[in-house]
Formats: structure tokens, C-alpha cells, sequence
């Protein structure tokens, strides 16, 4: 039978791109990569096998001076989508797939999603001919699998353009009526985020566990990175986070809980930071 890899990113267009697949005959292996900067959510996969593939640390390498540039925050799309097809290249040798399928839109996404930088992608990532994007295949050029006769491109669509319209015809064909409205999960395309994190690489190369605490906290980058809750619960947060080497200051009044990481431990300005964060002080 027919294989193919499918990328399921948690939104609509990625599940209808697997389930247009997999009513043409085609075994479908769902692949939905746990990627450092994704917001944790529920995703629903509508009947589709999804197998979850964690994504290390080296994703971090695309951050630094990506080939194709950032969008408008910290998210380097093109160079992103080339890291992930390339990983999934690797597992259709291991699920034995013929292709790869995505759920990419002409036209949908500036950045990543026009013809040129499509071809780019599909180029550097070494799967040219090899990617099948069932909702737009009418608007590129014919893939292997479809040469082949392994999927026949009048089943397939010619959707372009950011409207939503049709891919709501289509989610209702298949039964799906509870999706989520297209996801922001990226904190990458955050401006606020990206400003934290581009001054968090400044200080030197980041590690897999230092991405939560950019999720929490007030961040300071005074020769050490300095993290302040805001709150009770993230004051709780960040001492559960902790890790051998930081250092956690607990203040002794009503105040935030400091955390500092790395090498540099400038705990004189940690202390300054809390007082002046502290209840305490504008009760004087
Ligand atoms: S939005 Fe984030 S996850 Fe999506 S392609 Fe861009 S960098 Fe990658």
C-alpha cells in the first residue's frame, strides 16, 4: 500500500491535508514534530495516526543567522521548514513512506508560503518532487506521486490565498466541525518574545531547559540573565523550574523570587531588582 509521512502542525490546514490524502487510498502516518517555542495546546487529529517526534536542540542553529532571514519577530520560517522537512525526509526511510505530505496554501503565509520560497524549501530540503500539498497541488507543478499515478491530482485542490472559505467546505466533507481557528502558536512570531530571546542568545549559546523561563517572569540581561516573577504562581513556577547551578533568592518580604542562570551571577543586581519590585518598597 501507498505510504505517506504527513506534517501535522495542530491547525486545520495541515488534518485536512492528511485526511485528503488518506481518502485517495493512501496509509497515512502522521507526523506532528513538539517543536522548543510551540505553546502547549490540545490538538485533535481527527482519526489521522499521529506519532509525536521531539525536536532538540539543534533547532537552536537556525536561529542564529538563519539563510533566509527572519519574519517580522524571531521566526525564521523558510530555514524552519527546510529543518523540518528534512527530519521528516529521515522518517519516511524509517515509516518506509513514498512521500511527503504538508498543508501548505499558495499565497496563505507571506513569508514561507509563496511559489519561490516554496521551491526553495522543497530545494534545501532535498525533497524536491517528494512534497504533495493536497490543498494548492493545482497551482505547482506535478509531483512525483502524482507522475507515478500514486495520487491523482484531480483529487486533489487548487486553493490560494489567505481566505479560510473553502478549507471550511472541506473540514465539513471529512466531518470536522470542532477545529481550532488557525493557530498563533509560534512565541517565535512574538514580538515581546523574540525581544527576550534575542538577548538571552547575546549571553551565549541556550539550552533546551532554558526555554520555559522564557514563557515566565521579568527578564534582566545586566551581565547575568536575571529572572523576576510577577506573581505568586510564577514566584512557585521558578523554583520549581530551578536547576543545579542557578540561583534562586527568595526574599524574606513580600516580594519576587529572583532566579539567576548562567556562569555570570551578578547577585548584587538581583538583590537591587527585587527590592525594588517588592511590595515592601511602595508601601514606603
Ligand atoms: S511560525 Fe514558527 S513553527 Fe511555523 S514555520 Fe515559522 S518559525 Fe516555524
Amino acid at each position: 500500500m501507498t505510504k505517506a509521512i504527513a506534517l501535522i502542525s495542530g491547525g486545520l490546514d495541515s488534518i485536512l491535508a492528511a485526511k485528503i490524502i488518506e481518502s485517495v487510498g493512501v496509509e497515512v502516518i502522521g507526523i506532528h514534530f513538539l517543536l522548543p517555542f510551540q505553546k502547549k495546546r490540545k490538538i485533535k487529529f481527527y482519526g489521522i495516526n499521529v506519532v509525536d517526534v521531539e525536536v532538540g536542540e539543534d533547532y537552536f542553529t537556525i536561529l542564529r543567522n538563519p539563510k533566509h532571514g527572519f519574519g517580522r519577530a524571531m521566526n525564521p520560517c523558510i530555514d524552519c521548514k527546510i529543518f523540518l522537512l528534512k527530519k521528516a525526509k529521515e522518517l519516511m526511510k524509517k515509516y518506509g513512506a513514498d512521500f511527503i505530505v504538508n498543508g501548505d496554501v499558495l499565497g496563505q503565509r507571506p513569508m514561507s508560503q509563496n511559489k519561490s520560497a516554496m521551491k526553495i524549501i522543497e530545494k534545501e530540503a532535498c525533497v524536491e518532487g517528494l512534497l504533495v500539498r493536497p490543498l494548492t497541488a493545482k497551482n505547482l507543478l506535478l509531483t512525483i506521486p502524482e507522475k507515478s499515478g500514486l495520487v491523482r491530482r484531480e483529487l486533489l485542490y487548487d486553493i490560494r490565498g489567505r481566505s479560510r472559505k473553502r478549507q471550511i467546505e472541506i473540514a465539513k466533507k471529512f466531518g470536522i466541525v470542532d477545529y481550532e481557528q488557525p493557530a498563533g502558536g509560534c512565541r517565535l512570531t512574538e514580538i515581546a518574545y523574540a525581544e527576550k530571546l534575542k538577548k538571552r542568545l547575546e549571553l551565549g549559546p541556550l539550552k533546551m531547559d532554558d526555554v520555559p523561563f522564557l514563557s515566565i517572569g521579568r527578564h534582566f540581561f545586566e551581565g547575568s540573565w536575571i529572572i523576576l516573577g510577577r506573581n505568586e504562581s510564577e514566584n512557585k513556577e521558578l523554583e520549581k523550574l530551578a536547576k543545579k547551578g542557578d540561583l534562586l533568592i527568595i526574599p524574606e518580604f513580600p516580594g519576587p523570587t529572583a532566579l539567576i542562570r548562567g556562569r555570570a551571577k551578578n547577585v548584587q543586581r538581583a538583590l537591587e531588582l527585587i527590592w525594588e519590585h517588592s511590595k515592601k518598597k511602595k508601601r514606603v
